[in-house]
């Protein structure tokens, strides 16, 4: 079987295809059907938490697959309860309320659907190299042409303005705004982190003029240190969206509003058939257990400050500029990512691109010191090999 003949010929041509077919995964590593072993510092972009083949996960899913995979949210559920409480031990006093999907596209939706209900209002806010995923709704909140343009009309009455710049959002900011949605570090457009005073500014402004603010934290969610971002801003939003790292991999979302949303929402008039299966919440469920186990936020604050000060003691002529939060970290070049990530793939280490101009780090939240020294070995010979000369 020519796994990339069969795909190439068979997909809708929608991604930039590597030149790899990934077959097993075990922790941080990844294997490919040639044998060959890979170094994973992408987890899917940003989805295997824990690593690949987890014990605990494999168990939780075989257990609850033989006991109950469906169980549509017209019906209660033991499991969902159980994953329910204990995520509620995670989240801060002001969200409460939960509703769950299966995707981070769909967990943007239904903010935005949630917010215009709340208020009554249709204005939506969002930022400049925004990204909240490719359905509609969702898609009308990205900041990038390239997503937008082949798809108009998008959804009317959204506007993006600069990330990082309070006044020119307080400008924006009317009493007929719905909502300002935005990511706390900025994932797709190359790992932009908000300056501090930058989210307590917003969760002022938008209090103000009484509309809800929305926080992304798809790709933040359980990556930065702590479960949220937003908890290093000491600032809690009025939705939060999360769904890459909840599952470990397994499609799940969320969103999560405060008691007073949640009370403003007409009821039955937003649904999902597959959100909040009890396969889904056990997964989910094992995630929350596992990183609390294993101290695993802890793990990820200090092997993020690790990664990041190695990263930017590289003194690499390529390099621009390194930035990051716990373990979301770009490497900005003065060149296009492309060739020092198929060099990296070559010699053995996974990682994204992010933005024209930025190499990504996601790794598991289990990485450890011996990986990523190993990383920064290889990293710096990629970076001369590529014998960049400064323009
Ligand atoms: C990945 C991502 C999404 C979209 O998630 P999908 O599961 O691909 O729909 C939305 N928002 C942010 C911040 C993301 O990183």
């Amino acid at each position: 079987m020519d796994i990339q003949q069969i795909e190439n010929e068979t997909l809708v041509p929608m991604y930039a295809k590597r030149d790899i077919a990934l077959v097993r995964g075990e922790g941080y590593y990844l294997w490919d059907s040639e044998g060959n072993r890979y170094y994973d510092f992408a987890s899917n972009y940003g989805v295997n938490i824990l690593g690949h083949s987890h014990p605990a996960i494999t168990n939780a899913i075989s257990q609850q697959a033989s006991t109950l995979i469906s169980c549509h949210q017209s019906f209660y559920n033991d499991v969902r309860a159980k994953y329910l409480q204990k995520l509620s031990e995670k989240l801060p006093e002001g969200l409460d309320k939960v509703f769950f999907c299966n995707s981070g596209t769909e967990s943007v939706e239904a903010a935005i659907k949630f917010a215009r209900a709340a208020t009554g209002r249709s204005r939506i806010i969002a930022t400049k190299r925004g990204y909240h995923g490719r359905t509609y709704g969702a898609l009308s909140a990205t900041a990038d042409k390239k997503y937008r343009e082949p798809y108009m009309p998008l959804v009317p009455d959204f506007e993006h303005v600069p990330y990082a710049d309070l006044e020119a959002l307080e400008r924006s900011l009317s009493e007929d705004v719905a909502a300002v949605i935005l990511e706390p570090v900025q994932g797709e457009s190359g790992i932009y982190p908000a300056p501090k005073e930058y989210l307590a500014g917003v969760r002022a402004a938008t209090r103000k003029f009484g509309a809800l603010l929305i926080l992304d934290e798809v790709q933040t969610g359980f990556r930065t240190g702590k479960y949220f971002a937003f908890e290093h801003y000491d600032i809690v939003p009025d939705i939060l969206c999360l769904s890459k790292a909840v599952a470990n991999g397994f499609p799940m979302g969320l969103t999560i509003t405060s008691r007073d949303v949640a009370s403003r929402l007409p009821a039955g008039t937003h649904g999902n058939t597959f959100g909040g299966n009890p396969l889904a919440c056990a997964v989910a469920l094992v995630v929350l257990e596992e990183i609390d186990r294993g101290d695993l936020l802890s793990n990820a604050a200090n092997m993020g400050a690790y990664l990041i000060d190695r990263l930017r003691s590289m003194n690499s002529p390529v390099v621009r500029e390194v930035r990051g939060l716990g373990l979301m970290i770009g490497v900005e070049l003065k060149d296009r990512p492309t060739k020092y990530l198929r060099l990296l793939q070559e010699r053995g280490f996974i990682a994204l691109p992010a933005g024209a101009t930025t190499i990504r780090f996601l790794p598991p939240i289990v990485i450890d010191q011996q990986a990523i020294d190993a990383l920064i070995e290889v990293f710096e010979e990629v970076l001369t090999a590529q014998n960049f000369v400064r323009s």
